[in-house]
């Protein structure tokens, strides 16, 4: 049984105090149930939320951090500085990372293995721009960035990663891949990881959606069989769009 899992990327959004009413909101309006519910405030706020959400179940994520342990990386966050305040999972490879700051699948290669070392878990994300899809070398793209970033990885280091599949097309636009664009996808990436490594393994690995994922499209892409929740932007920074999307399942 793989987890389903609801994960929120703020972006560059939400100060002090929109962020301790979101909050606040949110424990009050999550009910125990086997979804597993993820955050991901600005770096200035991954203190703040810790404290907030320390008597609950929600995960605190970072949006990224740097592939180096120390150094003279001027701006930059290391694995250490988060684990410092509490924060154990990272996103990794967002497509904004990967355009507007020119991350590549080595460099992210070497982030996953910094995040690893740290013993932190992992949200990849990758997907194809729209030019992939149109011209039908989507499923060439994915499989070379998850090659590239992640198939060198030991069977063990699985257990610490979740998958988030966000075509770039679909983030931020409105325009969502159909439930069976994903679906096919996310079929597409488990047997890789099957063929790569196990079918025990590729069966155990969550993989996320991402991209325009809204309270009224959530349930239809999360009932397809290889889709285990959503990376969600957007419609994130609503409370009540953002647990529409939780109880969805
Ligand atoms: C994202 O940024 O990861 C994302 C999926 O954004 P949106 O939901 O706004 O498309």
């Amino acid at each position: 049984m793989r987890d389903h899992i609801v994960a929120g990327n703020w972006k560059m959004n939400n100060n002090q105090s929109e962020t301790e009413f979101f909050l606040n909101k949110l424990i009050k309006q999550t009910k125990p149930t086997d979804v597993r519910v993820m955050l991901a405030p600005s770096f200035t706020q991954l203190s703040q939320a810790v404290t907030i959400l320390k008597n609950d179940r929600i995960t605190v994520v970072a949006q990224n951090m740097n592939a180096e342990f120390s150094g003279a990386f001027t701006g930059e966050i290391s694995a250490d500085m988060l684990k410092e305040v509490g924060v154990m999972t990272v996103v990794l490879g967002h497509s904004e990372r990967r355009a507007m700051y020119h991350e590549t699948d080595e460099v992210l290669a070497k982030k996953v293995k910094t995040a690893l070392a740290s013993e932190m878990e992992i949200i990849f994300c990758f997907g194809e721009e729209l030019g992939h899809r149109k011209s039908g070398k989507y499923f060439e793209v994915v499989e070379k960035q998850i090659t590239n970033a992640l198939f060198d990885l030991s069977e063990g280091a699985w257990s610490n990663l979740i998958l988030a599949y966000e075509p770039v097309w679909a983030i931020g636009t409105g325009e969502t891949a159909s439930p069976k664009q994903a679906q096919e996808m996310h079929a597409f990436i488990r047997s890789l990881i099957g063929q790569k490594y196990n079918t025990s393994l590729a069966d155990k690995v969550s993989i996320l959606y991402g991209g325009s994922v809204k309270p009224n499209n959530a349930k239809e892409i999360f009932s397809n069989k290889d889709v285990d929740g959503g990376l969600i932007g957007g419609a994130s920074l609503n409370i009540d769009d953002f647990m529409a999307i939780v109880n969805s399942f």
